[in-house]
């Protein structure tokens, strides 16, 4: 692309996008004088379509009106909402629909999960993060070792950037599972990295691991809504999800989960049970011996909260409506605008961590700015300027293809050189 450093170019950018009316179906937060914030957050917490009260209202009009019947006789039956997500939210992650299923939160649905493909052995029983994995993942996966008896000291591996490097290098992977894969029963990696907005290659972890037959788990938390995993055509065995960042489903709003077809059949695999993940079929007889679905509904446990599941679908219809490509496109296009416009600025204090090449990342954009300190941050926040600091010096920035415009990303880095 051949990018201008100049608002009127933003401005014509934005003319020209596509998906520039999506802005107008969501809530952007402003200041108290009316002003519009620039949102970068959508890594964290996506804005509220306009269309999610709808959708919530529609549910609370059917208790109000059915009460438990609701169940049967709601427009959107509650017994089987769930189902009404799963194909949509199928096609995000690139997976066939037997192999999604949305419940509970994201870092539950790891346990859950680890519960079947975490099957440690005394001579293999190690689970190799990567370090710099988002906390959550990491407790998860200390506490699994724990709980199974290891010392996460000696079980834990960490796979490293190089000295001197922020990235990951997939042949140091390659390298820790060729050496020590006899010992290793679990790869768990983050598919989009939280702090460098790194997108790894999964079909190439997958191979890693499973040449050596180790499981291998990948959390999707900054990849669902943001790039395009292809799942099923990657072959990991299982992934989670969370839909309160990219996908705009609300704080704390239920997560997905996606088990390979390879799996799907195996009734016997250990995991844990309730009535949710007993055969749809004879669910209400009670008095059935345990009877597990195929799939990823067979991870379920407990009938799931619908106001949550209709805030998910009021974001998925808008997801199923725009497509991941068109999504994609315009998200490529409006992040090399952004890593344009700060190499722009020719500052030796500012250097872009996230992989230049728009295959290995999503939207974000993690800067690092030499000297900075949380000041920066909050000088940016007064000027309306939502960003994420992580120490010590990083900001991470995230430009989402469904609301954010060029033009918020030339006024960002147009304050962005003001400040320094
Ligand atoms: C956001 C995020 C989480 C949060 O987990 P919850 O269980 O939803 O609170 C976990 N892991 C990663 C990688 C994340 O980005």
């Amino acid at each position: 692309m051949n990018f201008q450093n100049t608002l009127a170019y933003a401005r014509q950018l934005d003319k020209e996008d596509p998906l520039a009316t999506y802005r107008a179906k969501f809530h952007i937060p402003k200041d108290a004088n009316g002003q519009d914030w620039l949102y970068f957050t959508g890594n964290s917490l996506g804005l509220q379509p306009k269309a999610t009260q709808k959708y919530i209202q529609q549910e609370l009009d059917d208790w109000a009106n059915f009460g438990v019947e609701g169940h049967f006789e709601a427009k959107n039956p509650w017994m089987p909402y769930h189902e009404l997500l799963t194909e949509s939210m199928a096609k995000i992650v690139g997976a066939k629909p037997l192999e999604v299923v949305v419940m509970n939160t994201l870092t539950t649905n790891l346990h859950l999960l680890m519960v079947s493909f975490y099957q440690p052995t005394k001579k293999k029983y190690k689970i190799v993060i990567e370090s710099d994995a988002f906390p959550s993942d990491r407790y998860a996966v200390q506490s699994q070792l724990q709980f199974h008896g290891f010392d996460p000291a000696d079980g834990l591996i960490e796979w490293k950037p190089r000295d001197g490097e922020v990235l990951l290098n997939i042949e140091d992977l390659e390298t820790i599972v060729s050496e020590q894969g006899d010992e290793i029963a679990l790869l768990l990696i983050g598919g989009v990295n939280y702090y460098t907005g790194q997108y790894l290659d999964l079909k190439k972890i997958a191979a890693i691991g499973q040449a050596k037959d180790c499981m291998v788990g990948i959390d999707l938390a900054h990849g669902a809504g943001n790039v395009s995993p292809e799942l099923h055509d990657s072959g990991v065995d299982f992934a989670a999800w969370c839909s309160y960042k990219y996908l705009n489903a609300g704080p704390g709003s239920l997560g997905g989960l996606f088990v390979h077809e390879k799996h799907a059949y195996k009734k016997d695999l250990p995991r844990f049970s309730g009535w949710w993940n007993h055969n749809k079929e004879t669910r209400f007889n009670m008095r059935q011996p345990f009877d597990v679905m195929p799939g990823a509904e067979g991870w379920q446990l407990s009938n799931p909260p619908i106001l949550s599941m209709a805030a998910i679908k009021a974001s998925l219809d808008m997801f199923e409506e725009v497509g991941m490509e068109a999504l994609r496109n315009k998200s490529e296009k409006l992040t090399g605008y952004f890593e344009f416009l700060i190499n722009e600025m020719n500052s030796d204090d500012i250097k872009i961590i996230t992989p230049t090449n728009p295959k290995e990342r999503g939207c974000q954009l993690s800067i690092q700015v030499k000297n900075a300190d949380k000041s920066l941050h909050q000088k940016l926040t007064q000027n309306n300027i939502i960003t994420d600091w992580r120490e010590p010096d990083v900001i991470r920035c995230a430009p989402v293809p469904l609301y954010n415009r060029f033009e918020d990303i030339y006024k960002m880095v147009t304050v962005l050189q003001s400040l320094l």
